[in-house]
């Protein structure tokens, strides 16, 4: 047998490096193996990242976390999907739920019903027919039926929170097991001569941390991978032009609602999403088509209260390191790659590439084989991400701004361009590969960003139409009836996790 690690180096403290901490301390005993996390307040971290998607939930089942704990902890709320404003066009509102449309029924999906009874002359949106559309748009909130006859079953769910206090609620879990925390700013990095593998670091008080792994988890100053190893940038702004944020939290006006607001602007779109204490807010865009100043001020000129201070400028570059994990040093976090936060997809990212560091977890010879197919793991969910996002960006009438006409312009990845065609000529949608988003999330935005189907499934085609209008007519009024009974989201989060901020 051969030997195995014992001692595994964190370098980040941000969201990033407390999820890989929490996560692997909570599998491993410290008496097998020491895990020391190096992190530097000076520094700091990037403090963003708020929205998450239903993923996120298994992560903190994983570790055993309580849901209410975690949410008071963390000033949470709910998140039923997203609510997307003058994307497709403008004037136009559709929203990406979580969850199904419908029921499935012989094996075909809904929105081929759907699109047989829209022949008929219904004009109800998808959206009707989405539990978590229907709840989320009237404010109201319930957790899912474990019951699937029930059909609060329908109901999935994420969360909004303060990614600071997530991160320290983590730092805690994994100090609580055994994890050891260094602050101290990293100087100087050390490699083995002859393999250029990393021995240890430096750190600015002139300690010295040794070990045999160690993750990158440095933010956007990928230390180890970027400067150090320097592995090279996949670079996907010609794809994904927005390259800039302006961001700041407000107070509170209004409901609390159950969902992230996406708008678009003239050079990109702006956030609103809201915790228990307050309202994020961030304009991302594409400084080729935007000035800051003018961007601040659209963000500033469409906050729903006053804002928490100024808002913070962070430049950033849409792609991923070619590989993700090189000789014993394996990213994770905005020093792997970024994609912009339409889709939250971020944190999700980096619970994959933990997750999928486990499933693969080595011996101390870090097998080759076992990296090659990290990379190649990682490096198809963040081009399955890309795709979706994407999708956004690229179908869409507006032509009223040069950032959207570049956007609808530009030339797709092939993977994006057979999805679309497929979906316009047929209807249709599968999924592919283990891919992170539901065959319901790209009907959603497909329909959403206005791609019409031609054609629909021939079988569904034949059914008489008034039935199928019927049974869809009740489905609909079921969803109203079923929210309905639901208790408003604030009144919902002030008896199961209140933080005192709401
Ligand atoms: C504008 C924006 C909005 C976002 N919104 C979302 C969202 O809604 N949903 C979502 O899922 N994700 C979102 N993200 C992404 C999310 O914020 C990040 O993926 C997540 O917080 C992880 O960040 P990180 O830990 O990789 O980096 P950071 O938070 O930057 O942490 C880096 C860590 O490395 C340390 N460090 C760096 N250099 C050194 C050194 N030399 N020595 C010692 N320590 C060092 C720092 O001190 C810090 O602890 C967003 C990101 C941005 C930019």
């Amino acid at each position: 047998m051969n030997p195995q690690i014992k001692q595994i180096v964190i370098v980040g403290g941000g969201s990033a490096g407390w999820m890989t901490a929490a996560a692997l301390s909570s599998l491993l005993s410290p008496k097998d193996v020491s895990i020391t996390l190096v992190e530097s307040d000076q520094i700091g971290t990037i403090g963003v990242g708020e929205a998450t998607i239903p993923d996120i939930i298994n992560f903190n089942r994983l570790l055993g976390i309580k849901e209410a704990d975690f949410m008071k902890a963390t000033e949470a709320t709910f998140k039923l999907g997203i609510k997307f404003v003058d994307w497709g066009r403008k004037g136009h509102v559709y929203t990406h739920p979580f969850g199904s449309h419908g029921v499935d029924m012989n094996g075909i999906d809904f929105h081929q019903y759907w699109m047989h009874s829209r022949a008929a002359g219904n004009d109800h949106p998808i959206d009707d027919y989405s539990l978590c559309a229907v709840a989320g748009l009237s404010n109201k909130f319930a957790l899912p039926d474990p019951n699937p006859q029930n059909i609060r079953s329908h109901i999935r769910y994420a969360y909004h929170f303060d990614a600071t206090l997530y991160a320290r609620f983590l730092r805690d879990y994994a100090e609580t097991r055994g994890v050891r925390r260094v602050e101290g700013k990293v100087d100087q990095i050390m490699q083995a001569p002859e393999t250029g593998y990393v021995t240890g670091l430096k750190l600015d008080n002139g300690e010295l941390i040794s070990g045999e792994l160690f993750f990158d988890c440095t933010g956007f100053s990928s230390l180890l991978l970027g400067k150090l190893m320097d592995v090279p940038y996949v670079d996907w702004s010609h794809w994904l032009p927005c390259n800039s944020v302006q961001a700041v939290g407000c107070t509170h006006a209004g409901p609390l609602v159950p969902y992230t607001q996406s708008t678009a602007r003239p050079a990109g779109w702006q956030w609103r999403i809201p915790t228990q204490r307050r309202t994020g807010n961030g304009h991302i865009y594409c400084r080729e088509f935007m000035s800051d100043d003018e961007a601040v001020s659209i963000l500033l000129s469409n906050l729903d209260g006053e804002p928490l201070g100024a808002p913070r400028q962070i430049r950033f570059k849409a792609g991923h390191r070619r590989e993700f994990w090189v000789k014993n040093c394996v990213a994770i976090g905005l020093s792997s790659g970024f994609l912009e936060p339409l889709e939250s997809t971020s944190l999700y990212l980096i619970q994959e590439g933990i997750s999928r560091f486990i499933a693969l977890f080595p011996d101390a010879t870090l097998p080759e084989v076992v990296r090659d197919e990290y990379n190649r793991h990682m490096r198809t969910e963040f081009e399955q991400v890309r795709d979706f996002i994407i999708l956004h960006f690229a179908a869409t009438e507006r032509d009223d701004s040069p950032f959207w006409n570049y956007c609808r312009n530009m030339s797709l990845p092939d993977s994006l361009n057979h999805k679309i065609d497929l979906f316009r000529q047929t209807g249709r949608t599968f999924r592919y590969e283990e891919e992170l988003f539901s065959k319901a999330s790209w009907i959603a935005v497909l329909l959403g960003q206005g791609i019409t189907p031609q054609s629909y499934d021939p079988i569904v085609r034949n059914l008489p139409q008034t039935t199928v209008s019927e049974s869809l007519e009740s489905m609909r009024l079921a969803m109203i009836k079923e929210a309905g009974r639901m208790p408003t989201h604030a009144d919902f989060i002030k008896s199961y996790c209140p933080s005192g901020n709401l």
